[in-house]
């Protein structure tokens, strides 16, 4: 009995996620940054075994009509636990997984291609390097409160072979970093948090700093 129960919470805390990662795969693509089938977004939860497991959206779906169906579960080694049918991990779990194997307190991460992410370049023009804001009230949206506090936003290579982003992403965040969000030269955003609506947040502060320096409404 006690193991059915656990089962049935499981899948309760799973479909849970699902259902809320649905809304705002919804709101991303409404907006136009989860157009033609890109982006995917991410949740952790615990198994009854005690283990951190993320479900993804699956490759190939559109964002605008998913399904509880459109998502594959993994372990944070990338082994798929359970997906739906014909539903297979986009290339970009990886870089989910960077997060959360690095970022305990994370369950949210969320990845867009917007415009304004996709064109923006670091000052020196070059790739990886940073964006730093400072003196912009929006950087408190990413939890950026002090006053004349810099932010500085990393921008990594668009490797082909989507694992070595992930990499480059988890050798940056061996270090603590104080911004909740990265780009990917030419692609889009990916940030996280401890809720989804952290990393909704983030993600839009990410998008509304990215305009700021394209000089983009
Ligand atoms: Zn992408």
């Amino acid at each position: 009995m006690a193991e059915a129960a656990e089962a049935r919470s499981l899948d309760e805390a799973s479909r849970a996620s699902r259902l809320r990662l649905v809304e705002l795969a919804t709101r991303y693509h409404a907006a136009g940054w989860m157009l033609g089938t890109s982006g995917n977004l991410s949740a952790r939860f615990h198994g009854t075994d005690g283990r951190s497991r993320a479900v993804l959206t699956a490759s190939g779906c559109d964002k605008g009509r998913l399904g509880p169906e459109d998502f594959v579960e993994v372990d944070l080694d990338g082994r798929v636990h359970a997906a739906g049918p014909q539903r297979k991990p986009s290339a970009e779990t990886s870089i989910h997984l960077a997060v959360y194997q690095r970022l305990p307190d994370v369950a949210a991460v969320h990845h867009v291609h917007t415009v304004a992410s996709t064109l923006a370049r670091p000052a020196t023009g070059g790739v990886p390097g940073e964006i730093t804001f400072e003196g912009l009230e929006m950087i408190k949206g990413w939890g950026l409160w002090e006053p004349g506090a810099a932010a500085p936003l990393p921008v990594f290579p668009n490797h082909a072979h989507v694992p070595d982003i992930a990499r480059d992403l988890g050798s940056w965040l061996d270090t603590p970093r104080p911004v909740p969000a990265m780009l990917i030269a030419g692609h889009g955003i990916t940030a996280w948090g401890r809720t989804p609506e952290d990393a909704l947040r983030h993600v839009e502060i990410t998008e509304f700093l990215c305009r700021v320096v394209q000089r983009l409404g």
